[in-house]
């Protein structure tokens, strides 16, 4: 099970980032003995030659990379760059970035190909903005999504990603957000995987894991555990060590108690 953080761009120091690391690392080993969950924590790309080292608790993850690995484009991070640090994820595609940055499925699609080029697992994100999913076109707009997304990624390399099912109007950084309903997101799941299945088969679409994010903070993640979630992208509530772990607590605790 996937527990990822999505920092965005916080904290606003380096110490208050450290110290944030700190607390998360110190609190991991005691929840994470079964080594069930794979915690992966995405700062941001500035702070990462201080804090992103090789150690056997967590992994981390860049918030993006540029499309080509190499040129002329000012401001952008390289993904060669950030394999210079321990990085073994990417997050692509993240609403923010479409709704701010005007990132387009093209781009999107050329930054998970260089992803899989480079052995770094994308995280993929889709979902549908409140406007679509008002005139029911959340089923269209995240089979087109994927569509895009995966264009020329073939079934080996497909394997390798992690979609995560974003709902924008959920997200807590929106105006007006609100948590979605949990059968909501495994309808969406439903439709995320029939998409995948008709694209790459059976047995390659089961192997893609699907991840949930959209305000999940530690009194509303057992809504969402089950169905076909297989972890979460956590923003706001992973600037705060105490309420991260106990996401990954209460998430694994329901989960051992279901294999039972
Ligand atoms: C996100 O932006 O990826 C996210 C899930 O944020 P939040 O948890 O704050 O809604």
């Amino acid at each position: 099970m996937y527990f990822i953080a999505n920092w965005k761009m916080n904290p606003v120091s380096l110490k208050e980032a450290k110290n944030l690391l700190k607390n998360i690392k110190t609190r991991i080993s005691k929840v994470n003995k079964s080594k069930i969950a794979k915690i992966i924590v995405c700062p941001p790309a500035i702070y990462l030659p201080k804090l992103a080292t090789k150690n056997k608790l967590l992994d981390y993850g860049v918030q993006n990379i540029a499309w080509i690995q190499q040129g002329a484009i000012t401001g952008e991070i390289s993904i060669l760059m950030a394999k210079e640090f321990a990085i073994k994820y990417c997050i692509v595609g993240h609403s923010e970035r479409k709704q701010f940055l005007c990132e387009s499925d093209r781009y999107i699609n050329e930054k998970i190909k260089l992803c899989l080029k480079n052995n770094i697992i994308p995280i993929f994100c889709i979902g549908e903005n409140l406007e679509q999913k008002e005139s029911g076109q959340t089923g269209k707009v995240l089979k087109e999504q994927i569509f895009q997304g995966l264009q020329n990624v073939d079934q080996r390399q497909v394997k390798k990603i992690i979609i995560a099912y974003e709902p924008v109007w959920a997200i807590s950084s929106q105006q007006n957000s609100q948590p979605s309903n949990p059968d909501s997101v495994l309808e969406a799941t439903i439709i995320i995987k029939k998409a995948l299945l008709n694209l790459y088969g059976r047995e390659t679409s089961g192997q893609i894991p699907i991840i949930y994010g959209g305000s999940v903070n530690k009194d509303n993640v057992l809504d969402y555990i089950g169905g076909n979630i297989e972890g979460f992208l956590i923003g706001s509530a992973s600037l705060n060590a105490y309420d991260f772990i106990s996401i990954i607590e209460k998430s694994l605790i329901k989960l051992i108690q279901g294999d039972k």
